[in-house]
């Protein structure tokens, strides 16, 4: 078998769109059976049958910890074990200054953004433990390490997903199970679309958005960002587990956030 995950299975939450998609398309070109769980239903469906057999689309509202528990049961039952979880599926949620913070919509971001988080871990966990095996991966941001980028829950249940990693990482290495947290830079998908006044909502927008203040030579798409959940998946880093790695042209450690 080729590539760097040859038949290894994986859980991808949020797949159905941005870093996820991106994920998911870079595992399976690599070699990987994937259970994409997501509660976008239409183009999870289509993703999962452009990729063909070795791809399932699961509706997962990472909210609802059944769900998640059915999205890895299914990639046991189907592909006979899970060896990466990513816990991708986020939103940006509850926006606006401290003062006015709606307290609903922020327990709906802490729901997806770090609720989720913690029920892909505990049932990636539930299955692999027992194979003494696996690697979990979560998309925390950079609003979590720097203040600035982001809205005041984000940031917070963002920051939640590093702790939450790090310490889940300590209680299972003894198992062999990695697990380690991502951050993405700004990245031209369908969230930063929503969220850039000049972005007008779409795809486009975000790219010519993005453009005008990259680090870089241009912004960072989420197939960069596939590459770095690769790596973190990979046999490469077999003995990386505890950290937190920043695929955001230096956004966090070369210089804050305007180039
Ligand atoms: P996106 O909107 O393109 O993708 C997010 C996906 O999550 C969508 O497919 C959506 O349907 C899914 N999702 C939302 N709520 C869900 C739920 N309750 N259950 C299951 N799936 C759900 O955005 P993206 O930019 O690809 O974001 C992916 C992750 O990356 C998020 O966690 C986000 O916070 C994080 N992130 C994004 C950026 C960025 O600049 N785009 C930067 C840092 C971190």
């Amino acid at each position: 078998m080729n590539g760097r995950l040859p038949g290894r299975v994986a859980v991808i939450t949020g797949g159905a769109s941005g870093i996820g998609e991106g994920t998911v398309r870079r595992f399976h070109a690599e070699g990987a059976k994937v259970v994409i769980a997501d509660v976008q239903e239409a183009a999870g469906r289509a993703l999962a049958r452009e990729l063909g057999a070795d791809t399932v689309f699961v509706r997962t509202d990472v909210t609802r910890e059944d769900e998640v528990a059915a999205a890895v049961d299914t990639a046991v039952d189907r592909f006979g074990r899970l060896d990466v979880m990513f816990n991708n599926a986020g939103i940006m949620g509850a926006l606006g200054p401290i003062d006015r913070t709606r307290l609903d919509d922020a327990d709906v971001t802490v729901a997806v953004n770090l609720r989720g988080v913690l029920c892909g871990m505990k049932h990636a966990a539930r299955v692999m433990k027992p194979r003494r095996s696996g690697v979990i991966v979560s998309t925390s941001s950079p609003a979590a390490l720097i203040g600035g980028v982001g809205a005041h829950v984000y940031s917070a249940v963002k920051a939640g997903v590093i702790g939450l990693s790090n310490s889940v990482a300590a209680e299972l290495r003894p198992y062999g199970i990695r697990v380690n947290t991502i951050v993405p830079g700004a990245v031209v998908s369908a969230m930063t679309a929503e969220i850039l006044a000049d972005g007008a909502g779409d795809i486009d927008g975000a790219e010519r958005a993005l453009s005008r203040s990259a680090f870089m030579d241009r912004p960072l798409r989420p197939a960069d960002v596939a590459a770095g959940v690769l790596y973190l998946a990979s046999d490469d880093a077999a003995f990386v587990t505890g950290v937190v790695l920043p695929v955001d042209a230096g956004m966090t450690g070369a210089g804050g956030t305007s180039p």
